[in-house]
């Protein structure tokens, strides 16, 4: 006996039970159109919003800065030194965001996992929606304080969260702005509200706001108007922006502190000076123009149209994510099987990234895609719907 043939069988009741995800292989570019594992497919699963991922601009810049500056970072910032291109970056993040100040890390998971531990202490109090990304949710259990867990949008429950937490030292609440399988909004207006209300800290994950939501994508802080109520912003530069990175945006103070004490920032490597110089042309093009973002909903309202009228239960979204909800996760593979074999590349999302029972195939639309484009999923939709019987019409 091997000391890891557990795996096996783990592995096989993964199978057994429909929750063993595969992982397709891209050949191409990013776009709206991939080839994957040898055949021509739409893509609606990516997380590429205005199709920055490809884009010239972006391409250009690596080109430029890799011949002035090479590619690694070659350490952690306090202790290797920090190139020019991640200051540039963090300015370049802080006045998009319009906040004083900004700090980067290798990735979204990063940013969360470095920051929440880094203000919650021992004595201290998080509170979290049920929801959140999984990667709140790490950084919740990696930190010392009491963490509680409110249901998922509910004021009430956040306010008995809050009462529950009253006794400590401080209190952080933390949420997704948008839903990232869901593509609902965290109610930010009542959230801050309260917040003031019981002396919190407030910290939103904005990693599907940006590029999509507020003005010139700026985000779920500035859609809602909340600019200098909301304490921390977390970022990534991997959906929307097309890169790689992750960054909290804030005040001078926490940036300041942070650069201190978040260990996935003390301690990691920079980000490599390619990724940082696309990262910054990404955000030169978003507070260049806003047309990327106006197509991005366009096509996201003609989609989610479309799909309704088919029948398709596509939940309560209020952004360009579109989960159609299929509650079985075998349900849930075998339409995504059928989906390839139509042309449309959408995976399904089962448990743990959802509750059991809740499995679903979460579209991704883009700015890049053509409306001949989601008229073709729409067609592959309609015929699998029917086929399957998951919806009638
Ligand atoms: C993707 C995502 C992250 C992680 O960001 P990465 O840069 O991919 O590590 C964090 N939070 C939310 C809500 C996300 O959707």
């Amino acid at each position: 006996m091997g000391k890891l043939d557990f795996l096996k069988e783990e592995l096989q009741a993964l199978r057994d039970s429909g929750l063993y995800a595969t992982m397709r292989t891209i050949q191409s570019a990013q776009g709206a159109w991939l080839v994957v594992d040898d055949v021509e497919v739409l893509n609606l699963c990516s997380n590429n919003y205005l199709g920055l991922a490809n884009s010239p601009k972006l391409k250009e810049r690596v080109r430029e800065n890799m011949n002035r500056f090479g590619i690694g970072a070659t350490g952690a910032r306090l202790i290797s030194g920090t190139n020019i291109l991640h200051i540039e970056l963090e300015q370049t993040l802080a006045r998009f965001k319009r906040t004083q100040d900004s700090l980067l890390f290798s990735s979204g998971w990063d940013a969360n996992i470095g920051t929440i531990p880094a203000l919650v202490e021992q004595g201290d109090t998080v509170i979290s929606d049920e929801l959140n990304h999984g990667s709140v949710i790490e950084a919740c259990r990696l930190s010392r304080g009491q963490r509680i867990v409110y249901p998922h949008r509910d004021i009430n429950g956040l306010k008995e969260a809050l009462e529950k937490g009253k006794d400590a030292r401080r209190r952080l609440i933390v949420t997704d702005g948008v839903f990232s399988l869901d593509g609902d909004l965290a109610p930010l207006p009542e959230i801050v509200e309260l917040a003031d209300e019981y002396d919190a800290i407030v910290m939103v994950d904005d990693a599907h706001g940006e590029g999509v939501l507020g003005d010139h994508g700026r985000g779920i802080v500035d859609h809602f108007g909340l600019h200098g109520r909301v304490d921390i912003e977390m970022g990534t530069m991997s959906k929307a922006f097309g890169v790689i990175g992750g960054y909290i945006a804030g005040s001078k103070e926490l940036i300041d502190y942070l650069r201190q004490r978040a260990r996935t920032s003390l301690l990691a490597s920079a980000p490599t000076l390619i990724d940082v110089a696309a990262c910054i042309a990404a955000v030169e093009i978003l507070e260049e123009s806003d047309e990327l973002v106006g197509k991005l909903w366009d096509n996201a309202r003609y989609f989610k149209d479309g799909m309704r009228s088919l029948g398709f239960d596509i939940g309560h979204s209020e952004t360009p994510i579109v989960p159609v909800m299929l509650g079985d996760a075998k349900v849930a593979q075998d339409f995504e099987r059928r989906l390839f074999e139509g042309g449309v590349f959408a995976h399904a999302i089962v448990y743990p990234m959802v509750p059991i029972g809740e499995a679903r195939i979460r579209l991704m639309v883009s700015a890049v895609h053509k409306r001949e484009d989601l008229d073709f999923a729409l067609t592959v939709f309609e015929k699998i719907g029917r086929e399957t019987g998951v919806c009638a019409s």
